[in-house]
């Protein structure tokens, strides 16, 4: 555990401050110990990495955060070009909007974008995440002087208000209620920070919806994710083969769901198979209009909301907290 998380925990429980204690350190880090809070509750540090998960109860839910943990364990490959992917995200922030901030990946999974925007210069990057890809997570940026890895429930983040900026990508479409997720999200955020939001789109999903989404509630968000993985292998094959010759050429653009699969067409075959299981895996999964995501930020009485769609088929949301 970086030394520097600390002044920006809070006491999930009460809001109160931590102690913390070491009973095993690293080059200065806190690798085993405790953070305990003058309310009595105590949270453990185990692998550097600072545990204030109590997972959901419903077991939709539940099983949906274990499947993600096996997910970001299981496809952990560093791939070429998602530093431009990870902007693509951000859009319309950019780098400048992370360089020197305090800033929190929300739902990091394995950590590949904590990793990028560390690697951008921002000041303090947190990533956390309810699943056992925090593991993953934490073996990608440990080596970042300025990334650090906590294991907590989105819904409730053991953060003051420290950050400049809130980002969390294609996290709070599988929570039972993204909305809830949101907002949660938005309290951690100094006066005149940023929150900036990627979703699955209900438009340009239409196909994804009427014939992928039933196979998933009814079939593969069931089978053990083991099952799964080798079912993705074998179903991105053919896929992947598509992509490299109908969507790679500059014409691919133009066919059925062009502007998504000639993204994903430009990425080596893991990244293929991530994508496949990704969506059959999670027992939710959620797509959202265009309107009710923007109504998230309007309700959250955010200034300068900007809503943009990637790839014709999903949502970005930008927004600022009042004041600062
Ligand atoms: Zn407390």
């Amino acid at each position: 555990m970086k030394p520097w998380l600390l002044a920006l925990l809070a006491c999930p429980e009460c809001a109160g401050e931590l102690a913390a204690r070491a009973d095993q350190t690293e080059a200065g880090e806190i690798e085993t110990g405790l953070l305990r809070c003058a309310c009595g509750a105590e949270f453990p540090v185990r692998g550097g990495i600072p545990r204030f998960a109590r997972g959901p109860a419903r077991p939709e839910a539940r099983s949906t955060v274990e499947r993600f943990g096996y997910q970001w364990r299981a496809f952990r490959d560093r791939l070429p070009g998602y530093r431009e992917a990870f902007l693509d995200w951000m859009a319309p922030l950019g780098e400048a909007d992370l360089r020197g901030g305090v800033v929190l990946d929300a739902g990091c999974g394995g950590g590949r974008f904590t990793d990028v925007a560390a690697s951008l210069g921002a000041r303090m990057v947190v990533g956390a995440d309810l699943s056992e890809s925090v593991e993953a997570a934490q073996e990608l940026v440990r080596h970042r002087a300025n990334a650090g890895i906590v294991q907590a429930d989105l819904l409730r983040l053991p953060f003051r208000q420290p950050f400049d900026l809130v980002f969390t990508i294609g996290v709070l479409h599988h929570l039972p209620d993204g909305e809830e997720g949101f907002t949660a999200l938005v309290r951690h955020l100094r006066p005149g920070g940023r929150v900036h939001a990627w979703v699955y789109g209900r438009e340009g999903n239409e196909w994804l919806l009427r014939f992928v989404d039933p196979v998933r509630k009814r079939l593969t968000s069931r089978l053990p994710p083991a099952v799964l993985r080798v079912a993705a292998l074998a179903l991105a094959a053919p896929l992947h083969l598509a992509l490299r010759v109908l969507y790679r050429r500059r014409s691919g653009a133009r066919l059925p769901y062009g502007a998504y699969l000639s993204w994903l067409a430009r990425f080596p075959f893991p990244h293929t198979q991530q994508v496949v299981f990704d969506h059959l895996s999670a027992p939710i999964a959620h797509y959202y209009p265009r309107d009710e995501f923007r109504g998230w930020f309007e309700k959250a009485r955010l200034e300068d909301i900007v809503v943009s769609a990637r790839n014709a088929n999903s949502w970005r949301g930008t927004a600022r907290v009042p004041g600062g």
